[in-house]
């Protein structure tokens, strides 16, 4: 049984969040300890590893594409600049596939990056 947060937090409705864009799939909701002024991040509803983890179907990566890009285009257009960063390997703290998109200034609260 996989315990990461995001499936034992988030998708299990434990820790509540501000839903950025939920679809079948995917959901979108801005990070409970943000980086950065804006700090979005979004996961797959079903327990995916990491980009590169298999059984990760396409059909599933284009639903999770087509989040990513409306949310960074609305990013673009409020703030005028996006990052979108999935980490991988030991980069990687919790074991769900997670996207972060950030914009603005990095937050002095933040202990590190990414
Ligand atoms: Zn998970």
């Amino acid at each position: 049984m996989d315990m990461d947060f995001y499936c034992s937090q988030v998708l299990s409705g434990r820790t509540s969040v501000a839903v950025v864009m939920e679809t079948a799939n995917v959901l979108a909701f801005h990070q409970t300890r943000p980086s950065f002024q804006t700090h979005i991040v979004v996961i797959p509803r079903r327990h995916v590893l990491s980009l590169i983890d298999p059984s990760w179907s396409d059909d599933e990566a284009l639903d999770l594409i087509r989040a990513l890009r409306a949310i960074a285009a609305q990013v673009v257009d409020r703030t005028g600049a996006c990052r979108v960063v999935t980490n991988l390997g030991k980069y990687q703290d919790s074991k769900h596939l997670h996207f972060h998109l950030v914009s603005g200034e990095r937050l002095e609260s933040s202990l590190r990056w990414p």
